[in-house]
């Protein structure tokens, strides 16, 4: 039990605490998961004076110094304003006392895939886009898990956030330098979703099965089939870990640009400070959402913004996840298995 401390200040400035009754531990946000290599001095430097010698890589990419005394609080934030002036402050974020600390944790770090700076498969700029929506969305202090990955592999697991942004191509074909290998109808079919088929000699790319993973432009030794220069994207809502109802997210939209994207996200603070349960610490928004039912979260996260032709929304969303309790039509007892099997 922690006393004498201010428990809602603490979080709210991006500490936090932990199992050691005097100790903290520093939060820090690297959006997009991408970093100077120069801030890690800092990082470094914190851990050794301040903590007890080690970082810790959060599952969202952020660092975390544990083992920092309360009373160091003060100190620690004003070292860290000039980082937060370079990674925040520049890029557009509204933090107008940096040397306060970071002044507020609810909308976790964004994290994203390495996205095509690194992996051939990407479709974009995962971290340009993480900044982007860092801008939009922080400081906020709504409890939202935002995640971007480069292409449908979703190496950053997408699907288990709140909203999952996943990069699409739209694969162009230059009909006239295509030899007719089928190397991207096989590729298709084996690894993806059986999008191509070869009629009269000719490819033809199935768009209600084509996700825009892009293999096929990776695949085509002529290059017949490119990207289109637009990026688009493919939202899946409502994803979640968490103790009381774990659950993929599910596809909300198609085929949306970068604007789109970042629109939609914007509506999606006003939706939470609309229905959000205040009598509770904090709400997670796919509980609200639970509660609103999907028509009204739709109605507010498309609030105001006019789609490209291309784009689709779900009409309808049904949602996996599990609940706990012992149903004895699906669980076993070790009594049950041991008579099975004669043990
Ligand atoms: S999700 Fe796609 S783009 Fe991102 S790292 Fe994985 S394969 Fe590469
Ligand atoms: S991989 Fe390229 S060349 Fe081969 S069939 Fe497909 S488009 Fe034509
Ligand atoms: S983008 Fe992916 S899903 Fe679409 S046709 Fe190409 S390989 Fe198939």
């Amino acid at each position: 039990m922690i006393r004498d401390i201010n428990r809602k200040k603490v979080t709210k400035n991006a500490w936090r605490l932990t199992s050691s009754r005097n100790k903290t531990c520093l939060r820090i946000r690297v959006p997009g998961g991408h970093l100077d290599a120069r801030h890690l001095d800092l990082m470094k430097h914190i851990a050794q004076q301040f903590g007890n010698g080690t970082v810790h890589l959060t599952t969202r990419q952020g660092f975390e110094i544990p083992g920092i005394d309360f009373n160091a609080m003060a100190q620690i934030n004003e070292l860290i304003s000039e980082y937060i002036k370079e990674t925040e402050q520049k890029i557009g974020v509204q933090i107008p006392t940096p040397r306060e600390g970071y002044p507020s944790a609810g909308t976790r770090n964004i994290s994203a895939c390495i996205g095509n700076r690194v992996c051939p498969f990407a479709n974009y700029d995962t971290t340009s886009m993480a900044l982007e929506i860092e801008k939009t969305v922080y400081p906020n202090d709504f409890h939202v898990k935002l995640a971007l990955t480069g292409c449908p592999n979703d190496c950053i697991k997408a699907h288990m956030q709140d909203i999952g942004i996943i990069g699409q191509a739209l694969p162009e074909l230059e009909s006239q330098a295509c030899i007719g290998c089928e190397a991207c109808v096989k590729n298709c079919r084996k690894k993806v979703t059986n999008a191509l088929t070869v009629v009269d000699h000719k490819v033809e790319r199935d768009n209600r099965r084509c996700i825009g993973c892009g293999e096929c432009v990776l695949v085509c030794p002529t290059q017949a089939w490119s990207r289109n220069p637009v990026k688009y994207f493919r939202l899946v809502i409502m994803g979640r870990t968490g103790k009381k109802n774990p659950r993929l997210a599910a596809p909300f939209a198609e085929w949306l640009t970068q604007d789109e994207v970042i629109a939609i996200l914007k509506n999606l603070y006003p939706y939470i400070d609309r229905h959000i349960d205040r009598s509770l610490v904090k709400e997670h928004v796919g509980y609200i959402a639970d509660r609103t039912g999907y028509k009204e979260l739709r109605n507010w996260l498309l609030k105001g913004i006019k789609l490209n032709p291309r784009a689709r929304i779900a009409k309808t969303m049904q949602w996996s996840g599990y609940e706990y309790g012992y149903d004895t039509d699906r669980w076993d007892c070790s009594q049950t298995i041991a008579e099975s099997t004669g043990e």
